[in-house]
């Protein structure tokens, strides 16, 4: 599991998380939720080793990863800016996210690109470049360039949010059947209320760089901790 105690990260006078307690087992899909600036982005970047804690203690299983470099960390990210590389194809896009596999021949990237390209049914797409294709397609070959380094943890930060709203409700439905399949453990930041309340298996709502409350959805809405949680979640968004 992940386990965050006493997370802290400030930046100069602002305190973005503070004195965080949580942990998230494994194969969970727990989404974190909350106002904008309430600190869920630099959660998920201190859990991905993108920020360096203030205090604190990020373990993964028993192991302390706090002062760990992403690449250490055993997690893929999908950030709302997909962040593919422009000039490279679709296929070597998803094949970089094997480059730091040493146990992998060449030979083995590719069978390893192409059975993802399968799963996200993309296989059509692996020789054109980012720019010739649309944001969904782009949003799945960013899944896809996660998918295929088979991490333990995903880490994702409003990786729906750029499209538009039926496109976001099938990748919706495929990225909670797929990881149900990989039964990979998952933090999953959004805004969108629909997408928190049929996805998770817990949610986690965090105002002003504080966690309010976890627990199951429907939980929340029965039995918020709070005015906050209860207005929070009360409100359509
Ligand atoms: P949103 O929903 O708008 O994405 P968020 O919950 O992800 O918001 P964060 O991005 O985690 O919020 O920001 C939390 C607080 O930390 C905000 O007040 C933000 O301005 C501040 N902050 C985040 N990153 C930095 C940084 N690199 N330097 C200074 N302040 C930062
Ligand atoms: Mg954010």
């Amino acid at each position: 599991e992940i386990n965050l105690s006493n997370l802290t990260k400030r930046f100069g006078d602002v305190v973005a998380v503070n004195d965080l307690d949580l942990e998230i087992e494994d194969g969970e899909f727990l989404v974190l939720v909350g106002p904008s600036g309430c600190g869920k982005s630099t959660t998920l970047r201190c859990v991905a080793g993108l920020e360096t804690p203030s205090s604190g203690q990020i373990r993964f299983d028993e192991t302390d990863v706090t002062y760990r470099v992403p690449q250490n960390r055993d997690v893929a990210m999908v950030f709302q800016d997909y962040a593919l590389y422009p000039h490279m194809t679709v296929r070597e896009n998803m094949k970089f996210g094997l480059e730091e596999e040493p146990d992998y021949t060449d030979e083995e990237r590719e069978e390893r690109v192409e059975s993802v390209a399968d799963l996200l049914d993309i296989p059509d797409l692996l020789d054109r470049k980012p720019g010739e294709l649309s944001g969904g397609q782009q949003q799945r070959v960013a899944l896809g360039r996660a998918i295929v380094r088979d991490p333990s943890v995903f880490l994702m930060d409003e990786p729906l949010s750029n499209l538009d709203a039926k496109l976001r409700a099938t990748m919706r439905m495929e990225l909670q059947h797929l990881q149900e399949d990989l039964g990979v453990t998952t933090v999953y930041v959004t805004h969108d209320q629909t997408e928190a309340m049929t996805m998770s298996d817990r949610m986690a709502v965090m105002n002003d760089g504080e966690l309010q409350q976890v627990g199951e959805p429907l939980d929340l809405y029965h039995a918020p901790a709070n005015l906050f949680v209860a207005e929070f979640l009360g409100e359509p968004n």
